[in-house]
């Protein structure tokens, strides 16, 4: 009885330890090196010496400007080295005037428009993605001004950047930084110790330093000298345990996460009744410890709430490659496997809740609960939200394809029908669900037929497909809109799916997607397998997700089937273990080597406590398909998807 006594303290005092150094990767402060104005100083100096050492920094580049339009080539190889090549405008514009005669005319920011600024700095953007071909990174306001008139500029541009850089002189701790305001110490002339003192200032008090630096060694007026400039790189290579230096684009990726997370968690304690979907989770782990203890353990639970920032989850690992979904049923939320998700994933799909059997049960009848209850979670945790799905021929209600009588309905009557269950369903969620799988699994399996052979197909021929996309995107054009299946490493499949998805896009029908389910098993697919798939795919110029990710640890069978006596055999052996390990790691070997046209991944459920596949093919027979344990511990196979 003793130990319970011991327990809480135990783990405040992790607690307090990971208020300093679990805010920066586990290290003691952030510092980004960050050169502006795109000198060739820069590609000359400052980042062979950066490669030398294998540290990264980021490159403010004014895109008109020489030392950018020259040397396009060597911008690309120091991308490709993993530095960031920041926007800095297309003509650096500043603020003209008394002290500033310098400044011409046409690029006097006193002459720029808003809607000017912007263009320029979204075409500057466009320019820095045909050099590294990345879709985030960070903004430096030129000469450090921020408006245009009375106006904030960048408020406009907020989705267009993962921060912005201005130019005071002060350092802060990971909650104080203002991700559209990102202070920074500029270097003019000062010796390496001097800058080294800013760092050991960093170490002391857990903060963010941004460095910014102009001139290396020579052409610009506000210079570093070489050798200071090396005394401090070498300085924060040797301390580099202590301090988590990276470009400024991951740094305030890191920020505003951890940002999040700490508003999420601030605003979590404060249960309210009317608060119940948040406060389950903690409310579960109280009941659960209830008893003479009671108290002490309600504390222990906020406190452990609190000390998610110890562990990385999956979409942390995977932050600079995919979104890291699951599947979820409206009864998991209200369960400890709430906070797992809350900790590994980024986004969520309903499982069956938004199917159209269970939400649209009769004609004139809708079930929200389930669906609303998952649409609630995800937008009070801030997780992404994939809809599933909107067409398919399974799980449907009865009533669909019969008239009152009893009789079969034309196909006037079943697309009417289907057209009002997508606006209904689509617009409901619209600005939370941000892709739908809008038809699923319409392509049959058999070789010698194109089609699925469904009552959908019977009654309307392929027209609804076609239909169902147009419709979805009437009622929320801002959703992404994807098909979906399954099978997507047979190539007879493959190639069915792909010419189908294509032929959507050149007819001009709004599909934005193709989503690969992904449910594997210990013998399927073979690397060379998936990675033809996924090059294939990628080619289709469309976005791809993985969104139903399981690996089996039974050797795939594509039909449902009765128990047979080996099946009692079936259990997680090491063996298949060790297969499963294996399987894992070379999908997501391969997913980030496709990682330009995968954009997410989902599993399909959360834990091995339960997945579809313990009913299929075989009722009953449990199976051990994902990567967390029945106690939510992350399996074997989890390192080998987070350890590269
Ligand atoms: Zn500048």
């Amino acid at each position: 009885m003793k130990r319970f006594l011991f327990l809480p303290v135990f783990f405040f005092a992790i607690h307090v330890n990971a208020q300093s150094n679990a805010a920066w990767q586990g290290k003691k402060c952030a510092v980004v090196l960050t050169y502006d104005d795109a000198l060739n100083v820069h590609l000359d100096n400052a980042i062979p010496l950066l490669d030398s050492l294998n540290l990264k920094g980021t490159f403010y580049l004014t895109a008109f400007s020489d030392g950018s339009k020259k040397r396009l080539n060597d911008w690309k190889k120091a991308a490709v080295k993993g530095h960031e090549l920041g926007n800095h405008t297309l003509f650096h514009p500043c603020v003209g005037g008394s002290g500033r005669e310098w400044v011409r005319a046409e690029t006097d920011m006193r002459n720029y428009t808003v809607k000017r600024m912007e263009d320029e700095v979204r075409m500057t953007n466009v320019f820095l993605q045909s050099l590294d071909n990345k879709q985030k990174r960070t903004f430096a306001f030129t000469c450090g001004d921020m408006k245009i008139g009375d106006s904030q500029f960048i408020q406009g541009m907020k989705e267009d950047f993962v921060a912005a850089r201005a130019v005071r002189h002060q350092m802060h701790k990971i909650n104080e930084v203002n991700l559209l305001n990102v202070d920074c110490y500029a270097v003019n002339g000062e010796t390496g110790t001097q800058m080294i003192e800013w760092v050991k200032k960093a170490v002391q008090t857990n903060s963010l330093l941004v460095i910014l630096f102009h001139g290396v060694g020579g052409e610009h007026s506000i210079n570093v000298s070489l050798a200071a400039h090396r005394e401090l790189i070498t300085y924060l290579k040797q301390n580099e345990k202590d301090i988590y230096i990276a470009p400024m684009v991951d740094v305030a990726q890191h920020i505003g996460d951890w940002q999040a997370k700490d508003k999420q968690n601030k605003a979590s304690r404060q249960t309210t009744p009317n608060d119940q979907l948040t406060s389950i989770p903690q409310l579960e782990i109280a009941s659960l410890r209830n008893g003479p203890f009671h108290n002490d353990y309600t504390a222990f639970s906020l406190e452990s709430n609190e000390n998610i920032y110890q562990e990385k989850g999956l979409k942390d690992y995977y932050k600079n490659y995919f979104t890291m979904g699951v599947a979820v049923s409206p009864r998991a939320l209200k369960t400890d496997e709430a906070q797992l998700i809350l900790e590994q994933f980024s986004s969520m799909t309903p499982e069956n809740a938004m199917k159209m059997g269970p939400i649209h049960p009769q004609e004139n009848e809708y079930n929200w609960s389930g669906a609303d209850s998952i649409a609630a979670f995800a937008k009070r945790n801030n997780l992404k939200l994939r809809g599933h799905t909107l067409v398919w021929h399974s799980q449907t209600p009865r009533w669909l394809f019969v008239d009152s009588a009893g009789k079969t309905v034309t196909k006037e009557v079943l697309l009417q029908r289907l057209k009002e269950h997508i606006f209904t369903v689509v617009k409901r969620y619209k600005g939370t669900i941000y892709a739908w799988d809008v038809v699923n699994e319409a392509i049959s399996d058999s070789k010698d037929e194109f089609y699925r052979n469904s009552p959908l197909y019977k009654i309307c021929g392929d027209e609804f497909i076609r239909k169902a996309f147009e419709w979805a995107h009437e009622a929320d054009p801002n959703a992404l809109l994807f098909y979906n299946d399954y099978n997507e490493i047979d190539p007879v499949k493959r190639e069915k799916m792909f010419k189908l998805v294509k032929d959507l896009k050149d007819a001009g029908v709004p599909i934005h997607g193709v989503g690969l389910q992904g449910h594997w098993a210990l013998n399927e697919p073979s690397e060379q397998q998936l990675d033809s798939t996924l090059l294939r795919f990628g080619q289709l110029g469309v976005k791809v997700h993985i969104t139903e990710l399981d690996i089996s640890v039974y050797p795939k069978e594509h039909n449902a089937r009765a128990r047979q006596a080996t099946d009692s055999m079936a259990i997680f052996t090491e063996e298949r273990e060790k297969k499963q390990m294996e399987v894992y790691n070379m999908c997501f070997r391969l997913f980030r080597k496709h990682k330009n046209s995968i954009s997410a991944i989902t599993f399909w459920n959360i834990s091995d406590r339960s997945s579809w596949l313990d009913n299929f093919p075989v009722r009953g027979r449990k199976d051990y398909p994902l990567l967390f344990d029945k106690d939510l511990k992350p399996k074997k196979a989890f390192w080998e998807v987070v350890r590269f």
